[in-house]
């Protein structure tokens, strides 16, 4: 922080997110001034500016207790801090009532949540009674964190959906050493398993980091293939690239620009035929739908999303904003699903 008031002599104040009860006086106050200690600060007694009915996001926790050695979110959010589930449950009701349909609980980490003698298998499962008819989904998740728990509350309760956000990174386990993530690809593959089990329906997405350092093409290759075998309906894809004040940024081994670029390269290529062949195996199925407003393409289409989080474009309807209808999908455009009404909103 007082390095960026040095450097940049334009700015006055440099407010870390725990301290921004302080900003009032901070304002007031003529001289520049850095304030970025870490708190117990749980935001609580305020009322998030919501912009997306009728998707919401709850945050259940903030921080991260983790240390892997690519990321700067445990030094620039702290350790980990979980709220209470009373005040999130009051939260979770107040939306319902006024009409939110899908909530996404929100955490650097959710699978960690920790209140008392509350876990998140818990939680999750207090969300989703007091959700009623609300869609309940969370991200993001540390594999390493996933337990049978958690899963088996998913597949309890028919409102929380059949989709999961869980980042893989890498498929070889020196890469996933080096980065510190504190699981094997046989782990995750584990947990793979686990959710395919339990529901055979669900969607699963990811996050995959090439070019990390000491990454051999070896190692690339097993990413590229555990993306094969769990053919993921939608993957994130990143090449690592050296942020300050990280312990990767050390690490020998460091892989050229052009090869980290390459092996990006070639891996969308991977994935963008996987999702479009995921994505064309919805064609003909009838979904549940939640309409979420105008198509931001514009003309007479409508947009929805579907409980895998899939974008849906309906041309001519008028249904509200904010409820659901049965569609058959005609056609799947990479990511964007083409649909048609089979029903009465509701
Ligand atoms: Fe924590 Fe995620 Fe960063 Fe790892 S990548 S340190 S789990 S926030």
């Amino acid at each position: 922080g007082d390095e960026l008031l040095e450097r940049f002599p334009a700015l006055d104040l440099v407010v870390g997110p725990d301290c921004y009860r302080e900003l009032p006086d901070m304002l007031r106050s003529d001289s520049s001034a850095c304030m970025t200690t870490f708190s117990g600060e749980l935001y609580e007694g305020t009322s998030p500016v919501r912009t997306g009915f009728p998707r919401a996001y709850v945050t259940i926790m903030r921080g991260c207790d983790n240390n892997c050695t690519y990321c700067i979110v445990p030094s620039v959010r702290g350790r980990e801090k979980s709220r209470t589930p009373e005040r999130i449950i009051e939260e979770v009701r107040n939306l319902a009532e006024t009409g939110y349909r899908d909530m996404t609980l929100l955490g650097q980490n959710v699978n960690s949540y920790q209140s008392g003698g509350v876990r998140f298998c818990d939680l999750l499962a207090m969300v989703a009674e007091a959700a009623g008819p609300a869609w309940v989904r969370f991200v993001t998740s540390h594999p390493r964190d996933l337990t049978a728990p958690v899963i088996d509350v998913m597949a309890a309760f028919p409102n929380t959906c059949r989709q999961l956000h869980l980042p893989v990174q890498s498929g070889d386990d020196g890469v996933l050493a080096r980065m510190g993530r504190g699981y094997t690809r046989a782990w995750y593959m584990e947990r793979v398993g686990m959710l395919r089990d339990a529901m055979p329906d669900i969607e699963l997405s990811t996050d995959v980091m090439v070019g990390f350092p000491g990454e051999s093409r070896k190692a690339y290759l097993a990413t590229r293939s555990l993306l094969e075998e769990v053919r993921f309906d939608y993957a994130f894809l990143f090449r690592y690239s050296e942020r300050p004040g990280t312990a990767a940024v050390a690490m020998d081994g460091g892989i050229p620009e052009e090869e980290r670029l390459g092996r990006l390269r070639d891996i969308q290529e991977v994935q963008r035929g996987i999702t479009l062949e995921r994505s064309r195996a919805m064609e003909g199925r009838v979904l549940d739908v939640l309409v979420t407003g105008d198509s931001p393409r514009g003309g007479s289409q409508q947009a929805a999303r579907t409980t895998g989080n899939r974008m849906v474009v309906m041309e001519g309807t008028r249904f509200p904003v904010g409820s659901i209808v049965s569609a058959v999908v005609e056609k799947a455009d990479g990511w964007t699903h083409h649909c048609t009404p089979v029903g009465a909103p509701r």
